[in-house]
């Protein structure tokens, strides 16, 4: 029987990429909107692989604001365990990975178990925010268009930041500070608890939407040099991040 299952679960991880590939076309957030009345209706974004994908920098790349030990173990034990139980899921669950994205998925979580929205969550949002960071964006701010859009929905850049280090600092226990778009492109803050995001159709996300830039607030995010003061891990992370990112999926809302 185990033996059976593992060459099931191997079966359906290759066709999955070969559907990854076939659906390509497809846009995520044009599925995703499917389950979300909010959805973002179009994007040039590629589905988020079921599979962890390569860092893309070393794990020492963004010291000092992240240390290399925090990268190393978040990337290859707590990422990487939310991958992997993924799997477990979906084959349990028998979602057709070649039919339904990650996106989708979230968006119809609440059809889904505790174990499928942990870590579907848990998934999206770490493949998303190992993009999100950049080791060479010290003292970089959005472009015009993106930083005139902050201005008119937040006042200012500073009060944008104020609000989203605050949504990261009032989260109780784990989670995740948020800035989200909604289909007309309006920004948001907020935060949600646990590994949930704005893409999942259930109560306690309270901004439904398209994350633009997402903040780990999970203290095995920041413990090891940060301890318990969260506030300055906040403070750090605007130092590394990739707003080159941001803008493009807001773009992406048509
Ligand atoms: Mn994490």
């Amino acid at each position: 029987m185990k033996k059976n299952s593992v060459n099931r679960r191997q079966f359906i991880s290759t066709t999955a990429k070969a559907g990854i590939t076939v659906g390509m076309s497809l846009s995520a957030i044009e599925i995703f909107a499917k389950g979300c009345d909010n959805a973002p209706d179009n994007t040039n974004l590629e589905n988020t692989p079921y599979e962890q994908t390569p860092l893309g920098y070393a794990y020492n790349a963004l010291e000092p604001v992240i240390d290399a030990q925090t990268m190393e173990i978040h990337y290859t034990k707590h990422a990487a365990a939310y991958a992997k139980a993924l799997g477990e899921a979906t084959a349990a669950e028998n979602v057709d990975k070649t039919k339904t994205s990650v996106e989708q998925l979230l968006g119809n979580i609440s059809k889904y178990s505790t174990k499928m929205r942990n870590n579907a969550g848990g998934h999206y949002n770490h493949e998303l925010f190992w993009k999100l960071l950049s080791p060479a964006t010290q003292g970089n701010k959005p472009s015009d268009k993106l930083m005139a859009a902050i201005n008119k929905d937040f006042t200012s850049f500073d009060n944008f930041k104020t609000q989203f280090a605050d949504a990261g600092k009032s989260r109780f226990g784990s989670g995740w500070a948020w800035l989200v778009a909604g289909n007309d492109k309006k920004l948001s803050i907020t935060s949600t608890p646990n590994q949930d995001n704005p893409l999942m159709d259930v109560k306690e996300v309270e901004v439904k939407g398209l994350p633009l830039l997402g903040l780990d607030v999970w203290e095995h995010a920041y413990y090891l040099k940060y301890q318990n003061k969260r506030p300055d891990y906040i403070t750090a992370f605007w130092d590394v991040i990739n707003w080159g990112l941001v803008e493009k999926r807001w773009a992406s809302i048509k």
